[in-house]
């Protein structure tokens, strides 16, 4: 069986201890390749060579790390199509979707920050015309990311492209559930000569390999995006020893739709919304609040289209819903479906596990849309993070307002209405870091990334992400 290998000092190696653990193909639910089971010592050996790298990457011009940043990019968009079957195969999303998103996505993420760090420039400020501060930027030395299995090629590169481009080394962590596309990216490294030790690749599990990586003394900030839990524990470990952190959790976002919105608009991009991705993205709007004059047909309207997603294999052109990512998280999913019923809701459409011809032991299951609970409740306030949404009525702006932020989490909203005022005031007065006025998902680099309250703390995204990934430090120069 395929053995992926660690990405430490150059090389691919197998873990030190020579221990593996079974990927599954969610598609199918059978075990297709093997996973390196880091330890403490892997993860050492990847530090030390991150930091022995250090030195010489940091001192590279900018146009050396755009030069090599830039072929990598290169080498993901030549290996496009190896690099979407791949991620599908690894975690049971549409291969359409990864071949028009998540791998176009890793090309842009290392072409943005090859092109950003040309353009990161340090402040000045001059003193009463006695004195000149001015801003030094210097790469932190050895750096931790670790990221999750949703957008799995996606989020990890989000994190190694800027902390690169800054000049830092690397050592990365790929969810245990889906680390292929890291393991290629590691070969795709090889072939763009990135010099050794500059990123060090170490997979396995979060509680041994990526644990070590927190807490190793030498590793200087950890870049994070998975659950609000594990983000505490890191937190825990890690502010201590004074790292820089930069976490990206989890949400429950708001979708609110109001009366005057462009109907159709509203409607189309509240499926994708809904259930891209099996919904298992982080920025999916899972409390659905529609005002009550059109609520009825909305919520007609939507059960309809929802009913025609076609669930089916991943590799197929026409499956809307592919598979669940692992056996663990369909389980949990379907727990939450249980207790939406047990706390009263009433399901309109899915909920239930779908036998693909020739593939019935894969995690599927139809998309779920339900109605008739209080905000309060658990099935609506807490993470399900897969194919399931809650439908809610609204009568006034206060009312939903303390709807949306009525949550410990704020990750993002999405707000529907053809009132320019409405919308502004939303905007100011929702509790979340990004917030969508008629789209959903719509993109810009440049902008900061992240959500407030149990949903992170620190941005992502743009030059945000290049001052994380240095140190500020001010000289004063009197004249
Ligand atoms: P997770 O927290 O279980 O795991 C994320 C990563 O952390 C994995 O690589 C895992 O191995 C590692 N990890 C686990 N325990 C660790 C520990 N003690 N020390 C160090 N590393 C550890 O999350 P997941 O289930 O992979 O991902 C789903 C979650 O991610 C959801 O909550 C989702 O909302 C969130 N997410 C957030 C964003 C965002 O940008 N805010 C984006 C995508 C996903």
């Amino acid at each position: 069986m395929f053995k992926i290998r660690n990405y430490i000092n150059g090389e691919l190696t197998e873990p030190q201890a020579g221990r593996f653990i079974d990927n599954y193909n969610p598609a199918g639910g059978e075990v297709y390749s093997l996973i390196p089971d880091s330890d403490v010592q892997d993860v050492e050996n990847a530090v030390h060579a991150a930091q022995e790298a250090f030195p010489a990457w940091s001192k590279t011009t900018v146009e050396e790390r755009h030069d090599v940043l830039s072929k990598i990019a290169r080498l993901i968009k030549e290996n496009l199509e190896k690099l979407a079957q791949a991620e599908s195969i690894d975690n049971g999303k549409p291969v359409w979707l990864a071949r028009s998103v998540d791998i176009p996505r890793a090309t842009s993420n290392f072409e943005f920050f090859a092109n950003a760090i040309t353009q990161f420039a340090s402040q000045s400020h001059e003193t009463n015309q006695t004195a000149i501060n001015y801003t030094l930027r210097r790469p932190l030395g050895v750096v931790g990311c670790i990221s999750p299995w949703n957008l799995p090629l996606y989020l990890f590169t989000w994190k190694i492209a800027p902390a690169l481009a800054a000049g830092n080394t690397v050592v990365a962590k790929p969810s245990e559930i889906t680390p292929m596309t890291a393991y290629l990216l590691s070969e795709i490294c090889i072939e763009a000569g990135l010099p050794k030790g500059v990123l060090n690749i170490v997979h396995g599990y979060g509680h041994t390999a990526g644990s070590a990586i927190v807490a190793h003394p030498m590793v200087k900030a950890i870049s994070f995006t998975g659950g609000t839990q594990t983000g505490a524990r890191i937190a825990s470990v890690a502010a201590p020893m004074f790292k820089k952190l930069s976490l990206e959790l989890g949400g429950k976002n708001p979708n609110i739709i109001f009366a005057d919105c462009d109907y159709r608009q509203a409607l189309e991009t509240t499926i994708r919304s809904s259930f891209a991705n099996q919904g298992q993205i982080c920025l999916c709007g899972s409390r659905i609040f529609i005002e009550k004059p059109i609520y009825e047909k909305f919520k007609a309207d939507l059960v309809q289209a929802v009913q025609g997603m076609k669930v089916g294999h991943p590799a197929k052109d026409d499956t809307r819903i592919g598979a669940l990512v692992s056996k663990q998280h369909l389980e949990k999913v379907e727990s939450y479906i249980g207790l939406a019923r047990e706390e009263g809701g009433t399901v309109l459409c899915g909920g239930n596990r779908v036998a693909v011809d020739g593939y019935e032991k894969g995690y599927y299951l139809e998309p779920a849309v339900i109605e008739g609970l209080p905000n309060t409740c658990r099935t609506n306030q807490e993470e399900i993070f897969g194919p399931v949404v809650t439908l809610m009525p609204f009568e006034s702006d206060e009312e939903v307002l303390g709807y949306a932020n009525g949550v410990r989490y704020g990750l993002s909203c999405t707000l529907w209405t053809q009132n320019l005022t409405r919308a502004m005031r939303f905007a100011t007065e929702l509790e979340a870091g990004i917030v969508w006025v008629n789209t959903w998902l719509f993109r810009d680099l440049r902008t900061p990334f992240g959500g407030m309250k149990d949903s992170g703390v620190g941005r992502e995204g743009g030059f945000e992400a290049l001052q994380f990934f240095t140190e500020a430090k001010n000289v004063c120069i009197k004249y």
